[in-house]
């Protein structure tokens, strides 16, 4: 199956059910079970089922198993939201005393979950950079347990040096993991290029109409083989106390996943609820078409911006002077980069005229929206970093970030061209 067909059908049979063409809701919290030993056995994993809706859901399950092939992963866990999913897959590897090693060019919230409050957990962060991965290997101890990268970073839109990371981390057995958020599991599959795991907050794209929060985590294919005896990885290796001893690498299922689910999300609880899962499984039926006409309309802004006197700096892989536009070419389908790029306007006070002018543009914190978004992340999304992590983020006082959406593109341009000019 293609992706494109992928998106639309697949893990989910009709002629099962009422036949419906449409996934069903299953909007339920519990599951009746036949007798009291097909409970015992759902407890004891010798047959996988729907047991409590924190643990899994029919709907949600569609999703998950949908979402994970067009990842070309093996398996998949959604959750409540994108950190959630960012959590628990570093929480799944790391524990006080370990370290992770995270890039320099990353969404706000996932800098302060690590700086901030996985230290209060003892969880140390360091930091490489990513736009070359030359300081990475360095950084590598016994105790490091992932390394951790946007494809397309929010809100600096680089893109790193995935291949020499993969590589690096590959020659040390730690997994990587790549928050594919922005270039989207419509543009770009971090596991073709040997990512271990992957995460999207699907609140973003996936979604596509700002409507439903959420978080996936996908595991590519013999991610065992990794993990099995890695004495860095040993609490899969060893007996899970909180499970009746479970090991889980002895078990015939993707192990990162499994253990998230039984174990993580069985204690947090940080669940998707079946409608959001549902919203979701629409949103990745368009997902291709509305990447595509986020991707041109963008460019085609980007263009406009960089020819405009009053504009400093554009940062969009898609534009052929952008340090990263090889990298785009080589890793995106078609070259195209997504709807999410950033510029400089003269100073603070001219990137807030900006901000104040724009019409179709809506001041909203979130990317991914079918309709235009306009973000001046040094006072908002970025606004709990210090000065100096401000700096090192690349993220300037008059940098603002759009995320460019569906509408006509010269009515767009217009609106921006008005602003920029008042
Ligand atoms: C928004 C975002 C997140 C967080 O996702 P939520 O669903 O808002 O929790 C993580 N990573 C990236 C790149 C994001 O853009």
């Amino acid at each position: 199956m293609k992706k494109d067909t992928i998106a639309l059908h697949y893990g989910y049979d009709k002629n099962k059910g009422e036949g419906t063409m449409a996934v069903p809701i299953y909007q339920t919290t519990a599951y009746s079970f036949k007798d009291s030993k097909q409970a015992a056995d759902l407890f004891a994993l010798k047959e996988l089922g729907s047991i409590y809706t924190r643990l899994n859901n029919p709907t949600t399950e569609v999703f998950e198993k949908r979402f994970a092939k067009y990842e070309n992963g093996i398996a998949a866990v959604a959750t409540s939201s994108g950190m959630a999913a960012i959590f628990n897959a570093i929480a799944n590897v790391a524990e006080a005393g370990d370290n992770i090693i995270i890039s320099d060019k990353l969404y706000g919230g996932t800098v302060t979950l690590c700086t901030h409050t996985l230290k209060r957990f003892g969880i140390k962060t360091k930091i490489f950079k990513s736009d070359d991965a030359n300081d990475l290997e360095q950084l590598i101890d016994n105790k490091t347990k992932c390394i951790l990268f946007e494809s397309l970073s929010n809100p600096q839109i680089s893109i790193p040096d995935i291949e020499s990371i993969v590589l690096i981390a590959k020659k040390y057995k730690i997994i990587t993991i790549c928050d594919n958020t922005v270039a989207s599991v419509a543009l770009f599959n971090p596991i073709k290029w040997g990512v271990d795991i992957v995460i999207h907050s699907t609140s973003k794209y996936t979604t596509g109409q700002g409507t439903a929060l959420g978080g996936i985590i996908v595991e590519r294919e013999n991610l065992a083989e990794l993990i099995k005896n890695n004495p860095r990885y040993y609490h899969f290796n060893e007996p899970d106390e909180s499970y009746h001893g479970l090991i889980y690498t002895k078990l015939p299922y993707p192990p990162f996943t499994l253990r998230v689910r039984l174990s993580l999300i069985r204690d947090i609880g940080n669940t998707p609820s079946p409608f959001n899962s549902w919203l979701l499984i629409q949103g990745l039926e368009t997902l291709s078409l509305r990447m595509e006409k986020h991707s041109t309309n963008a460019l085609k802004i980007a263009k406009f911006l960089s020819s405009h006197p009053k504009i400093k700096k554009v940062s969009y892989p898609g534009l052929e002077d952008n340090f990263y536009n090889k990298r785009a070419k080589k890793y995106f389908k078609n070259g195209l980069c997504s709807g999410l790029f950033s510029f400089e306007a003269e100073n603070f006070e001219e990137a807030k005229k900006i901000m104040d002018n724009t019409k179709i543009f809506s001041i909203v914190t979130n990317i991914g929206d079918s309709k235009s978004i306009i973000t001046h992340p040094a006072s908002t999304t970025h606004q709990q970093l210090s000065d100096k992590e401000l700096k090192d983020a690349g993220i300037s006082p008059s940098l603002i970030r759009l995320s460019v959406g569906l509408e006509d593109s010269d009515d767009l341009i217009e609106d921006l061209k008005q602003a920029i000019e008042k």
